[in-house]
Protein backbone atom coordinates (compact mmCIF):
# COMPACT_ATOMS: atom_id res chain seq x y z
CA UNK A 1 0.00 0.00 0.00
CA UNK A 2 1.00 3.09 -1.03
CA UNK A 3 2.10 5.76 1.88
CA UNK A 4 0.71 9.04 1.75
CA UNK A 5 3.25 12.15 2.21
CA UNK A 6 2.83 13.69 5.67
CA UNK A 7 3.60 17.58 5.63
CA UNK A 8 2.99 19.65 8.63
CA UNK A 9 0.50 22.21 6.83
CA UNK A 10 -1.13 21.90 3.45
CA UNK A 11 -2.81 24.74 1.29
CA UNK A 12 -5.79 23.73 -0.59
CA UNK A 13 -6.68 25.48 -3.32
CA UNK A 14 -3.93 28.23 -3.79
CA UNK A 15 -4.09 30.75 -6.78
CA UNK A 16 -0.54 31.41 -7.34
CA UNK A 17 1.22 33.78 -10.06
CA UNK A 18 3.04 31.07 -11.59
CA UNK A 19 -0.46 29.00 -11.69
CA UNK A 20 -3.06 29.10 -14.08
CA UNK A 21 -4.91 26.54 -12.10
CA UNK A 22 -5.02 26.32 -8.30
CA UNK A 23 -2.33 24.32 -6.69
CA UNK A 24 -2.02 22.88 -3.20
CA UNK A 25 1.23 23.52 -1.15
CA UNK A 26 2.77 21.46 0.98
CA UNK A 27 4.98 22.51 3.88
CA UNK A 28 7.69 20.73 6.20
CA UNK A 29 10.15 21.93 8.63
CA UNK A 30 9.07 25.69 8.06
CA UNK A 31 9.77 24.96 4.21
CA UNK A 32 7.83 24.51 0.81
CA UNK A 33 7.87 20.34 0.35
CA UNK A 34 5.56 20.58 -2.81
CA UNK A 35 3.43 22.37 -5.04
CA UNK A 36 0.68 20.08 -7.38
CA UNK A 37 -3.24 20.03 -7.70
CA UNK A 38 -4.47 18.32 -5.10
CA UNK A 39 -1.89 17.14 -3.40
CA UNK A 40 -2.82 13.72 -1.35
CA UNK A 41 -1.21 13.92 1.99
CA UNK A 42 -1.85 13.66 5.58
CA UNK A 43 -1.34 17.33 7.44
CA UNK A 44 -3.17 20.16 8.69
CA UNK A 45 -5.88 21.67 6.02
CA UNK A 46 -6.03 25.65 5.49
CA UNK A 47 -8.46 25.95 2.04
CA UNK A 48 -7.54 29.15 0.51
CA UNK A 49 -10.43 29.00 -1.71
CA UNK A 50 -9.07 30.07 -5.04
CA UNK A 51 -7.57 33.04 -3.09
CA UNK A 52 -3.94 34.40 -4.53
CA UNK A 53 -0.43 33.74 -2.00
CA UNK A 54 2.52 35.66 -2.54
CA UNK A 55 5.38 35.02 -0.75
CA UNK A 56 5.11 38.26 0.96
CA UNK A 57 6.03 41.65 0.42
CA UNK A 58 9.76 42.97 0.22
CA UNK A 59 10.09 46.51 1.58
CA UNK A 60 13.60 47.87 0.55
CA UNK A 61 13.97 51.11 1.67
CA UNK A 62 12.14 51.91 4.42
CA UNK A 63 13.27 54.58 7.66
CA UNK A 64 12.18 52.87 10.85
CA UNK A 65 14.39 54.91 12.46
CA UNK A 66 12.39 58.26 12.04
CA UNK A 67 8.90 56.82 11.73
CA UNK A 68 6.25 58.25 13.67
CA UNK A 69 7.63 61.58 14.68
CA UNK A 70 4.35 63.82 13.80
CA UNK A 71 3.21 64.64 17.48
CA UNK A 72 6.39 66.00 18.22
CA UNK A 73 7.15 68.81 15.69
CA UNK A 74 4.53 71.79 15.25
CA UNK A 75 5.18 73.30 12.05
CA UNK A 76 4.74 72.16 8.49
CA UNK A 77 7.91 71.15 6.41
CA UNK A 78 7.76 71.77 2.70
CA UNK A 79 10.78 71.18 1.45
CA UNK A 80 13.35 68.02 1.67
CA UNK A 81 16.24 70.28 3.51
CA UNK A 82 13.66 71.55 5.79
CA UNK A 83 12.42 68.02 6.53
CA UNK A 84 16.37 66.98 7.38
CA UNK A 85 16.32 69.75 9.27
CA UNK A 86 13.53 68.80 11.66
CA UNK A 87 14.47 65.47 12.04
CA UNK A 88 18.31 66.46 12.84
CA UNK A 89 17.02 68.66 15.56
CA UNK A 90 14.56 65.71 17.07
CA UNK A 91 17.28 63.27 16.34
CA UNK A 92 19.81 64.25 19.35
CA UNK A 93 16.99 63.52 21.96
CA UNK A 94 16.25 59.88 20.63
CA UNK A 95 16.93 56.77 23.35
CA UNK A 96 17.59 53.78 22.33
CA UNK A 97 13.70 52.89 24.08
CA UNK A 98 12.03 55.52 22.08
CA UNK A 99 13.43 54.17 18.01
CA UNK A 100 12.43 51.16 19.09
CA UNK A 101 9.13 51.86 20.53
CA UNK A 102 8.62 54.27 17.04
CA UNK A 103 10.12 51.00 15.40
CA UNK A 104 8.15 48.05 16.38
CA UNK A 105 4.95 50.59 15.67
CA UNK A 106 5.91 50.47 11.88
CA UNK A 107 6.97 47.14 11.54
CA UNK A 108 4.02 45.49 13.44
CA UNK A 109 1.76 47.45 10.92
CA UNK A 110 4.15 46.12 8.28
CA UNK A 111 3.61 42.36 8.87
CA UNK A 112 -0.26 42.71 9.12
CA UNK A 113 -0.04 44.09 5.62
CA UNK A 114 1.85 41.00 4.46
CA UNK A 115 5.77 42.36 4.27
CA UNK A 116 8.23 39.70 5.59
CA UNK A 117 11.45 41.16 4.10
CA UNK A 118 12.27 44.58 4.99
CA UNK A 119 16.10 46.95 4.25
CA UNK A 120 15.88 49.88 6.96
CA UNK A 121 17.79 52.53 6.56
CA UNK A 122 19.16 53.90 10.01
CA UNK A 123 20.96 57.03 10.27
CA UNK A 124 24.49 57.16 11.55
CA UNK A 125 26.20 60.14 13.20
CA UNK A 126 27.66 62.16 16.23
CA UNK A 127 24.23 63.29 16.98
CA UNK A 128 22.33 60.08 16.78
CA UNK A 129 25.59 58.30 17.69
CA UNK A 130 24.72 54.48 17.55
CA UNK A 131 21.34 54.93 19.59
CA UNK A 132 19.21 54.17 17.01
CA UNK A 133 21.13 51.36 15.35
CA UNK A 134 21.17 49.40 18.83
CA UNK A 135 17.38 49.72 18.82
CA UNK A 136 16.81 48.43 15.03
CA UNK A 137 18.99 45.31 15.72
CA UNK A 138 16.99 44.56 19.05
CA UNK A 139 13.86 44.88 16.47
CA UNK A 140 15.64 42.56 13.98
CA UNK A 141 15.59 40.02 16.84
CA UNK A 142 12.66 40.35 18.52
CA UNK A 143 10.54 40.51 15.05
CA UNK A 144 12.83 37.57 13.42
CA UNK A 145 9.82 35.44 13.56
CA UNK A 146 7.79 37.60 11.15
CA UNK A 147 10.02 39.28 9.29
CA UNK A 148 13.32 39.34 8.07
CA UNK A 149 14.96 42.52 8.72
CA UNK A 150 18.36 44.07 7.16
CA UNK A 151 20.07 46.62 8.02
CA UNK A 152 21.61 49.38 6.40
CA UNK A 153 23.83 51.75 8.39
CA UNK A 154 24.21 55.61 6.05
CA UNK A 155 25.02 59.04 7.10
CA UNK A 156 22.19 61.23 6.38
CA UNK A 157 23.70 64.48 6.82
CA UNK A 158 27.19 64.12 4.95
CA UNK A 159 30.19 61.95 5.84
CA UNK A 160 33.33 63.66 4.50
CA UNK A 161 31.97 67.13 6.25
CA UNK A 162 30.78 65.30 9.26
CA UNK A 163 33.61 64.16 11.14
CA UNK A 164 33.43 61.08 13.46
CA UNK A 165 30.54 59.61 10.85
CA UNK A 166 33.17 56.85 9.37
CA UNK A 167 33.96 55.93 12.86
CA UNK A 168 30.78 54.79 13.58
CA UNK A 169 29.60 53.28 10.62
CA UNK A 170 32.77 51.36 10.65
CA UNK A 171 31.62 50.68 14.12
CA UNK A 172 28.27 49.34 12.92
CA UNK A 173 29.49 47.76 10.41
CA UNK A 174 31.64 45.65 12.59
CA UNK A 175 28.21 45.02 14.94
CA UNK A 176 26.19 43.59 12.43
CA UNK A 177 24.98 46.00 9.80
CA UNK A 178 24.06 44.19 6.98
CA UNK A 179 25.12 47.17 3.84
CA UNK A 180 25.83 50.57 3.95
CA UNK A 181 24.32 53.55 2.71
CA UNK A 182 24.60 56.66 1.69
CA UNK A 183 23.42 60.24 1.02
CA UNK A 184 25.89 62.26 -1.90
CA UNK A 185 23.68 64.95 -2.18
CA UNK A 186 24.25 65.86 1.59
CA UNK A 187 27.69 66.21 1.31
CA UNK A 188 30.03 69.05 0.80
CA UNK A 189 31.98 66.43 -1.67
CA UNK A 190 29.71 64.28 -3.27
CA UNK A 191 32.25 62.00 -5.13
CA UNK A 192 34.66 61.39 -1.98
CA UNK A 193 31.20 60.95 -0.33
CA UNK A 194 30.82 58.08 -2.80
CA UNK A 195 34.33 56.57 -3.15
CA UNK A 196 34.77 56.54 0.79
CA UNK A 197 30.95 54.36 0.79
CA UNK A 198 32.01 51.67 -1.91
CA UNK A 199 35.77 51.83 0.02
CA UNK A 200 34.12 50.64 3.24
CA UNK A 201 31.39 48.32 1.73
CA UNK A 202 34.35 46.44 -0.41
CA UNK A 203 36.43 46.31 3.10
CA UNK A 204 33.56 45.15 4.55
CA UNK A 205 31.91 43.21 1.64
CA UNK A 206 28.46 44.62 2.08
CA UNK A 207 26.71 45.85 -0.58
CA UNK A 208 25.43 49.39 -1.20
CA UNK A 209 21.88 50.95 -1.04
CA UNK A 210 22.35 55.26 -1.87
CA UNK A 211 20.10 58.12 -1.56
CA UNK A 212 21.09 59.07 -4.51
CA UNK A 213 19.04 62.61 -5.23
CA UNK A 214 16.16 63.77 -4.66
CA UNK A 215 15.19 66.87 -6.77
CA UNK A 216 13.78 67.58 -10.69
CA UNK A 217 17.08 69.25 -11.71
CA UNK A 218 18.39 66.92 -14.46
CA UNK A 219 21.42 69.24 -15.05
CA UNK A 220 23.54 67.62 -12.84
CA UNK A 221 23.66 64.28 -11.11
CA UNK A 222 26.24 61.49 -9.68
CA UNK A 223 24.30 58.77 -11.01
CA UNK A 224 27.53 58.53 -13.96
CA UNK A 225 29.56 58.47 -10.68
CA UNK A 226 27.77 55.78 -8.75
CA UNK A 227 27.71 53.61 -12.23
CA UNK A 228 31.45 54.37 -12.82
CA UNK A 229 32.19 53.46 -9.14
CA UNK A 230 29.94 50.23 -9.22
CA UNK A 231 31.58 48.30 -12.22
CA UNK A 232 34.98 49.81 -11.02
CA UNK A 233 34.90 47.55 -8.15
CA UNK A 234 32.80 44.59 -9.98
CA UNK A 235 29.92 45.39 -7.82
CA UNK A 236 27.45 44.76 -10.50
CA UNK A 237 24.00 43.49 -9.05
CA UNK A 238 25.13 44.58 -5.66
CA UNK A 239 24.34 48.84 -5.52
CA UNK A 240 21.26 50.81 -5.40
CA UNK A 241 19.54 53.83 -5.71
CA UNK A 242 16.61 55.55 -3.79
CA UNK A 243 14.42 58.31 -5.08
CA UNK A 244 16.60 59.28 -8.49
CA UNK A 245 13.94 61.42 -8.99
CA UNK A 246 15.95 63.62 -11.43
CA UNK A 247 14.80 60.54 -13.94
CA UNK A 248 11.42 62.05 -13.97
CA UNK A 249 12.46 65.12 -15.46
CA UNK A 250 14.38 63.81 -18.08
CA UNK A 251 12.69 63.60 -21.52
CA UNK A 252 12.43 60.27 -23.28
CA UNK A 253 15.77 60.47 -25.63
CA UNK A 254 17.57 61.05 -22.35
CA UNK A 255 15.80 58.80 -19.66
CA UNK A 256 16.98 55.69 -22.33
CA UNK A 257 19.97 56.47 -22.06
CA UNK A 258 20.17 56.83 -18.28
CA UNK A 259 18.29 53.47 -18.10
CA UNK A 260 20.99 51.73 -20.32
CA UNK A 261 23.84 53.12 -17.99
CA UNK A 262 21.99 51.10 -15.11
CA UNK A 263 21.27 48.70 -16.81
CA UNK A 264 25.43 48.01 -18.01
CA UNK A 265 26.30 48.82 -14.80
CA UNK A 266 23.86 46.20 -12.85
CA UNK A 267 22.48 49.67 -10.68
CA UNK A 268 18.70 49.03 -9.62
CA UNK A 269 16.57 52.01 -8.88
CA UNK A 270 14.22 52.06 -5.21
CA UNK A 271 11.17 54.46 -6.40
CA UNK A 272 9.65 55.85 -3.61
CA UNK A 273 6.21 57.07 -4.12
CA UNK A 274 4.88 58.92 -1.37
CA UNK A 275 7.58 61.02 -0.47
CA UNK A 276 8.37 61.84 -3.84
CA UNK A 277 4.70 62.72 -4.17
CA UNK A 278 4.61 64.61 -1.29
CA UNK A 279 8.22 66.64 -1.28
CA UNK A 280 8.59 67.43 -5.36
CA UNK A 281 7.32 70.04 -7.26
CA UNK A 282 6.11 72.39 -4.67
CA UNK A 283 7.88 75.13 -6.78
CA UNK A 284 4.77 74.56 -9.17
CA UNK A 285 1.86 76.97 -7.89
CA UNK A 286 -0.19 74.49 -11.02
CA UNK A 287 0.63 72.00 -13.30
CA UNK A 288 2.77 70.50 -10.71
CA UNK A 289 5.59 67.74 -11.77
CA UNK A 290 4.99 64.84 -9.41
CA UNK A 291 8.53 63.91 -9.46
CA UNK A 292 7.51 59.98 -9.37
CA UNK A 293 10.28 58.11 -12.14
CA UNK A 294 8.67 55.67 -13.98
CA UNK A 295 10.12 51.98 -12.27
CA UNK A 296 7.80 50.21 -14.70
CA UNK A 297 9.51 51.42 -17.96
CA UNK A 298 13.06 51.66 -16.24
CA UNK A 299 12.01 47.66 -15.79
CA UNK A 300 11.24 47.39 -19.05
CA UNK A 301 14.53 48.48 -20.19
CA UNK A 302 16.46 46.21 -17.74
CA UNK A 303 17.26 47.99 -15.10
CA UNK A 304 16.21 46.39 -11.56
CA UNK A 305 13.99 48.25 -9.97
CA UNK A 306 11.67 48.29 -6.90
CA UNK A 307 8.98 50.65 -5.16
CA UNK A 308 9.12 51.00 -1.59
CA UNK A 309 7.25 52.77 1.61
CA UNK A 310 11.01 55.15 2.58
CA UNK A 311 9.03 57.28 5.46
CA UNK A 312 6.16 57.07 7.74
CA UNK A 313 4.28 59.51 9.52
CA UNK A 314 7.00 62.31 10.16
CA UNK A 315 8.22 65.48 8.12
CA UNK A 316 9.31 63.72 5.10
CA UNK A 317 5.87 62.05 4.64
CA UNK A 318 3.04 62.69 7.01
CA UNK A 319 1.08 59.37 5.93
CA UNK A 320 1.88 55.74 6.05
CA UNK A 321 0.61 52.50 7.31
CA UNK A 322 3.32 50.75 5.83
CA UNK A 323 1.42 48.27 3.33
CA UNK A 324 3.58 48.44 0.02
CA UNK A 325 0.32 46.88 -1.50
CA UNK A 326 -0.99 50.29 -1.25
CA UNK A 327 1.99 51.40 -2.34
CA UNK A 328 1.90 49.84 -4.98
CA UNK A 329 -1.60 50.83 -6.12
CA UNK A 330 -0.41 54.56 -5.56
CA UNK A 331 2.19 53.60 -7.86
CA UNK A 332 0.57 52.95 -10.39
CA UNK A 333 -2.09 54.85 -10.61
CA UNK A 334 -0.09 57.97 -10.42
CA UNK A 335 2.16 56.32 -13.21
CA UNK A 336 -0.19 56.03 -15.69
CA UNK A 337 0.18 52.09 -15.39
CA UNK A 338 -2.22 50.40 -17.83
CA UNK A 339 -4.64 47.57 -16.72
CA UNK A 340 -1.82 44.87 -18.58
CA UNK A 341 1.08 46.22 -16.71
CA UNK A 342 -0.36 46.00 -12.63
CA UNK A 343 1.13 42.44 -12.67
CA UNK A 344 4.56 44.32 -13.52
CA UNK A 345 3.59 46.72 -10.48
CA UNK A 346 2.93 43.70 -8.04
CA UNK A 347 6.58 42.69 -9.43
CA UNK A 348 8.01 45.96 -8.11
CA UNK A 349 7.39 44.74 -4.25
CA UNK A 350 7.41 41.13 -4.56
CA UNK A 351 10.04 39.71 -7.44
CA UNK A 352 12.16 42.62 -8.30
CA UNK A 353 13.23 43.89 -4.50
CA UNK A 354 13.79 40.33 -3.74
CA UNK A 355 16.22 40.21 -6.67
CA UNK A 356 17.14 44.01 -5.40
CA UNK A 357 18.41 42.26 -2.10
CA UNK A 358 20.06 39.20 -3.48
CA UNK A 359 17.63 37.18 -1.44
CA UNK A 360 18.12 33.41 -2.78
CA UNK A 361 15.37 32.15 -1.10
CA UNK A 362 12.58 34.43 -1.59
CA UNK A 363 9.46 32.62 -4.18
CA UNK A 364 6.40 30.05 -3.82
CA UNK A 365 8.58 27.30 -4.72
CA UNK A 366 9.65 23.99 -3.04
CA UNK A 367 12.69 24.44 -1.24
CA UNK A 368 12.05 28.15 -0.34
CA UNK A 369 10.66 29.07 3.64
CA UNK A 370 7.06 28.71 3.64
CA UNK A 371 6.61 32.68 3.88
CA UNK A 372 2.95 32.91 2.69
CA UNK A 373 0.77 35.65 2.27
CA UNK A 374 -2.94 35.40 1.25
CA UNK A 375 -4.65 37.85 -0.48
CA UNK A 376 -8.69 38.34 -0.97
CA UNK A 377 -8.48 38.17 -4.41
CA UNK A 378 -7.57 36.05 -7.43
CA UNK A 379 -4.58 37.89 -9.81
CA UNK A 380 -1.78 40.04 -9.50
CA UNK A 381 -3.76 42.40 -11.78
CA UNK A 382 -6.74 42.39 -9.52
CA UNK A 383 -4.17 42.77 -6.57
CA UNK A 384 -3.38 46.34 -7.48
CA UNK A 385 -6.74 47.13 -9.14
CA UNK A 386 -8.94 46.13 -5.85
CA UNK A 387 -6.45 46.45 -3.03
CA UNK A 388 -7.78 43.26 -0.99
CA UNK A 389 -7.36 42.84 2.12
CA UNK A 390 -4.50 40.80 3.31
CA UNK A 391 -6.38 38.22 4.77
CA UNK A 392 -3.31 35.70 6.83
CA UNK A 393 0.38 35.09 7.19
CA UNK A 394 2.76 32.90 7.76
CA UNK A 395 6.70 33.00 8.04
CA UNK A 396 8.41 29.43 7.96
CA UNK A 397 5.45 27.92 8.00
CA UNK A 398 4.34 29.13 11.11
CA UNK A 399 1.04 31.72 11.07
CA UNK A 400 2.27 35.25 12.42
CA UNK A 401 -1.67 36.93 11.58
CA UNK A 402 -4.66 36.80 10.84
CA UNK A 403 -7.49 39.43 9.03
CA UNK A 404 -11.02 38.58 9.19
CA UNK A 405 -13.27 39.81 6.34
CA UNK A 406 -15.83 42.83 6.96
CA UNK A 407 -18.97 41.13 8.03
CA UNK A 408 -21.83 42.95 7.00
CA UNK A 409 -25.54 43.23 8.77
CA UNK A 410 -28.42 43.62 6.61
CA UNK A 411 -31.55 44.43 7.82
CA UNK A 412 -34.07 41.83 8.42
ZN1 LIG B 1 15.09 57.10 2.29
Amino acid sequence: MMTKPAFDLVFRNAVTRASTAAVDIGVTDGRIAAIAPRLACEAVEIDLGGRLVLSGFVDTHIHLDKACLLGRCGHDHGSVSEAIAAVAAMKRDFTVEDVYARGARVIERAIVHGTTRMRTHVEIDPRIGLRGFAAIKALKRDYAWALDLSICVFPQEGLTNDPGAEELLIAALRDGADLIGGCPYMDTDPNAHIEKLFDLAQAFDVDVDLHLDFDLDPSWWHLDEVCRQTERRNYQGRVAIGHASKLSALPPKQFDAAAARLARAGVAVTVLPATDLYLMGRDATHNSPRGLTAAHRLVEKGVLCSVATNNVLNPFTPFGDASLLRMANLYANVAYAAVSEFDACLDLVTELPARLMNLGDYGIAPGNPADIIVLDTTSGRNAIAELPDVLMGFKNGRQVFERHSPVLFRPE
